[in-house]
């Protein structure tokens, strides 16, 4: 199977691992992949993202290099699976997308030390193999996490690849990469949610039903991320606890502000905060 090609595996046919697969595919490389679903491989066949599909691991035995996008709580099991189910020469680098490092990576590396830990900072609100698109990874930030032990060759190899599709590479720490993300990912997720339970909230039917019809880009944009895969929100709050309630803290108090400021009729203050708001927007979306 492949023989003489790179073989690239993928565990788990969703959003990131189906896009992978298809850029992969396209660049010439021979992309092998496992779901736990046969109707999913059958898809995934149909609509190239692969060359082989399987339900079971044992497809991945000659891949160089294994990327895992299950979901976050399956990654270490996976990585435990591959390193006691399968014979994979020691070179095998295996790599993740999972949107949290410090955890993952600490036990993944510890079952196979030519871990990388990665995370591609590109996504929708859809999900599963449907959901799978080409360029997804295109002039998105995808970071890599190696720790001090991991070999330099395995995370440059890692890189070529990720730089292939198209992404901008970084090299973190886990911890980094953890703290970074609880602000721009997942402190957005929790905000975004909480803006569309309050508006849930209004207990007249009548305006509840108004503002859903009136309800347009502003509402689009501020919801998109509250209204995503729900397991995925938990996960990121159950493995970056610490961080997102850090996150979570500061915006409690910027949103306190706020209200004070307009119980206060304080509107030069508001106009204030709201300018310095308006030019921090570039710093983080240019
Ligand atoms: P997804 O579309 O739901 O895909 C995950 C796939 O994993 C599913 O299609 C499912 O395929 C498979 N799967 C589910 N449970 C499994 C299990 N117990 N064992 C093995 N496979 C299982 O989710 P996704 O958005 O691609 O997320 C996958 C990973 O990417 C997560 O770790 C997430 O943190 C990370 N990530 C997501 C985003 C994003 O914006 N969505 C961005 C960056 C990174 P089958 O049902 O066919 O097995």
């Amino acid at each position: 199977m492949g023989k003489g090609m790179t073989n690239i595996g993928i565990i788990g046919l969703g959003l990131i691992g189906g896009s992978l697969g298809l850029d992969l595919r396209s660049q010439g490389l021979n992309v092998l992949g496992v779901s736990r679903n046969p109707r999913t491989c059958e898809i995934a066949l149909q609509q190239g993202v692969v060359d082989h599909a399987s339900i079971h691991l044992e497809i991945l035995t000659e891949a160089e290099i294994i990327f895992i996008c299950t979901p976050i709580d399956k990654i270490i099991s996976t990585v435990e699976r591959l390193s006691s189910e399968l014979n994979l020469d020691a070179t095998t680098i295996i790599t993740d997308v999972g949107s949290v490092k410090a955890s993952i990576v600490e036990q993944c590396s510890q079952l196979w030390s030519n871990f990388v830990g990665g995370h591609p900072m590109a996504g929708t609100a859809e999900q599963g193999i449907e959901a799978a698109q080409r360029g997804l990874f295109v002039n998105r930030p995808y970071v890599l996490t190696p720790r001090e032990t991991t070999p330099q060759e395995s995370i440059t190899r890692v890189e070529k690849i990720v730089q292939s599709l198209g992404s901008v590479v970084y090299l973190l720490s886990p911890q980094e990469h953890d703290q970074g993300v609880a602000w721009i990912s997942h402190l957005p997720v929790m905000v975004s949610a909480s803006l569309i339970d309050a508006c849930m909230q209004e207990n007249e039917p009548k305006i509840r039903e108004l503002a859903q019809k009136l309800a347009s880009s502003g509402f689009r944009d501020t919801s998109r991320v509250g209204g995503g895969n729900p397991e995925l929100g938990v996960m990121m709050a159950q493995y970056n606890t610490k961080a997102l309630l850090r996150s979570l803290t500061q915006y409690s108090q910027s949103l306190n502000q706020v209200i004070n400021l307009i119980e206060n009729e304080n509107w030069e203050q508001l106009e204030n905060f709201l300018q310095n708001t308006q030019e921090a927007r570039g710093k983080f979306c240019s």
